[in-house]
């Protein structure tokens, strides 16, 4: 350990000195009290050091002991039904430690090292293996078997393996390498934060990643693998949102990083999130979650390591070859924090004080989202989805940690509180928001869910970029005078709005919709709207007389209709024609 002595403390940010031989990002323990850093700047023997931990009482001569190795988390069973904070230290251990006030300069270890984890090996002595191969499994939750691999850099043939219980820094496999080189393996493996782990190969996303929520789905998909930004203004449905996707989401595994701004927010996510079911098996929805959440006493620097903290352990799933989604709110907060200690480095500040490379870092953190081929001699695919939460002051979306993001995620959901106040939910915009994937999905769409799904998405989207168009109109001198053509327009267009987009996330059946019943609900407000076309067009009947028919009604109930019930679906589209035709009293 090389030990330093401080000269400066601002903040987070501590300067110490006789640091000579550190390196950046080196991790460094300041004062007695070993307060955890990390190393972001350096200066002849001057390291500046970004603490994770609150300062106060540290002062100019207390020691700080650099520790030569980057910061790293433990990856390896235990991380799921995990809460951990920024630096990994699970919080119900330090709570128990500390009590609720967490006191300063705890260490605990990530993983914990008092539970046995039942190992079943899938390898045999005298195999060969390589890097990222896995190598036996642990059923770590009844919901997710969690993959043992070699670790990156390690290939050769088994010497040992074990089977049974073990702890996870106990060896349960012994390769030996080509230079003729033991290595021990663990069940646990280190790596440090600020590096993405290695794969053999990204790919592009080409599948999407079903949601159940038909405005993301239909209109707005993210892909398996794909990076996302959503805003979210209070009150306009943010957490809703987000517990959906974290609960319904195509994805094994949910990575949550609450970078909140005041402490409450996060006690609110350690409240909410424990009490959420997955719906596919009925089990507590932690079971495949792991959740990191900066505590109160932490300084805003501690944002940083949290964000990287989380991203590090959602490639790990990942390269067990899971769909992994990784939901991270807010940025912003993030973005705040780094704003921080770039001013307190003295640093040239760009855009709002932001530091000229915020935008670097926002594009290397959804960089580590992706589809890949893992390590490994099988040709196993994991994907990790990214899906960024901004909060930028006074919803300005010009805010640079906005336009940074959006310059490199590939969809956008436009939350707004105007559609939250007019209890459209969810409150996704349909007119700003937009997702650079539909096209790539274009062909899984059609073969997949129907060869005409993509085209209906289009002529939807046409419908309501036409309602905007028309609403001028329609506020100066009423609906009225509208062409007959345009008048239904506007019916269909407030159907797919009512219909279609708006789902209630707190209905038994609505919260969720297959994309096989997106695609039916669609069909039949489409066909209605065609039918409607063609009577108008050729018969003395108004809109506003079709309007009286109960068909709207039913297909106002559609969404209602259960996953086993869309039969009922098909025959309302098969029905359409007779009964609009229905004469009405
Ligand atoms: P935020 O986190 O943005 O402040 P919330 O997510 O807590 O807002 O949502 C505020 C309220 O809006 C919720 O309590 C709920 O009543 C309503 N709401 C939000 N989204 C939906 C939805 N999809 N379906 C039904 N109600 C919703």
């Amino acid at each position: 350990m090389k030990s330093g002595r401080v000269v400066k403390v601002s903040g987070p940010l501590v300067v110490a000195e006789g640091m000579l031989g550190t390196k950046m990002y080196d991790v460094v323990y300041v004062g007695e009290m070993k307060l955890l850093g990390e190393v972001i700047e350096l200066k002849g023997d001057k390291a500046f050091i970004q603490v994770y931990e609150d300062t106060h009482g540290l002062g100019p001569g207390d020691p700080a002991f650099g520790t030569g190795y980057p910061l790293m988390v433990e990856l390896g069973p235990g991380l799921l039904e995990s809460f951990f904070d920024g630096i990994q230290r699970p919080l119900d251990k330090i709570r128990i430690l500390s009590g609720d006030f967490i006191s300063r300069g705890i260490h605990v270890p990530g993983l914990p090292r008092d539970k046995k984890w039942t190992f079943v090996p899938c390898v045999k002595v005298g195999d060969e293996v390589v890097d990222g191969d896995i190598i036996g499994e642990v059923e770590e939750t009844t919901l997710v078997k969690h993959k043992i691999m070699v670790p990156p850099g390690i290939s050769g043939i088994i010497t040992d393996i074990k089977e049974g219980a073990f702890i996870v820094d106990e060896t349960i496999a012994k390769i030996k390498d080509s230079n003729g080189e033991q290595h021990d393996i663990q069940m646990m493996q280190k790596w440090p934060v600020r590096v993405p782990r290695p794969y053999k190969e990204k790919y592009l996303p080409e599948e999407p990643m079903f949601t159940g929520q038909r405005v993301i789905d239909s209109f707005f998909p993210i892909a398996k693998g794909g990076t996302a930004c959503v805003p979210g203004p209070f009150g306009s449905g943010k957490t809703v949102i987000q517990h959906q996707l974290a609960k319904w989401s195509e994805a094994k595994i949910v990575v949550y990083i609450g970078c909140g701004e005041r402490g409450n927010e996060m006690t609110d996510v350690l409240i909410e999130f424990p009490e959420l079911k997955d719906p596919y098996s009925g089990e507590p929805l932690m079971k495949r979650t792991v959740l990191i959440a900066n505590t109160s006493n932490m300084p805003v620097a501690a944002r940083e390591a949290s964000i990287y903290t989380g991203i590090t352990i959602a490639e790990y799933f990942r390269d067990m070859g899971y769909s992994v989604a990784l939901m991270a709110d807010s940025t912003s907060r993030w973005a705040e924090a780094m704003r921080e200690i770039s001013g307190r480095l003295e640093e040239m500040p760009g855009e709002e004080g932001y530091p000229a490379y915020l935008a670097t870092r926002v594009a290397s953190f959804y960089e580590r989202a992706g589809r890949v081929k893992c390590l490994s001699g099988d040709d196993r695919e994991g994907t990790l989805s990214v899906i960024g939460a901004v909060s930028p002051p006074g919803g300005d979306l010009s805010d640079p940690v906005v336009q940074s993001t959006l310059r490199v995620v590939k969809v956008f959901w436009s939350l707004e509180d105007k559609l939250a106040f007019s209890r459209h939910f969810p409150a996704i915009n349909w007119l700003t928001s937009y997702s650079l994937y539909r096209d790539d999905l274009r062909s899984y769409y059609e073969k997949n869910v129907a060869p005409d799904f993509y085209d209906m998405i289009l002529e939807s989207m046409r419908i309501l970029e036409k309602e905007a168009e028309l609403e001028e109109i329609v506020r100066l001198v009423g609906s009225e005078a509208l062409s007959q053509e345009d008048q239904l327009l506007l019916e269909t267009a407030r159907s797919i709005r009512e219909d279609f987009l708006h789902q209630n996330a707190f209905h038994e059946v609505d919260t969720f919709a297959s994309i096989k019943k997106q695609y039916l609900m669609l069909k039949a407000i489409l066909r209605l709207y065609d039918i409607c076309k063609d009577i108008i067009s050729k018969e003395e009947v108004t809109v506003k007389e079709l309007r009286k028919s109960p068909v709207w009604e039913k297909i106002a109930r559609m969404k209602y209709f259960g996953e086993q019930e869309l039969g009922e679906i098909e025959r309302l589209i098969k029905e359409l024609d007779n009964e609009i035709r229905q004469p009405i009293n």
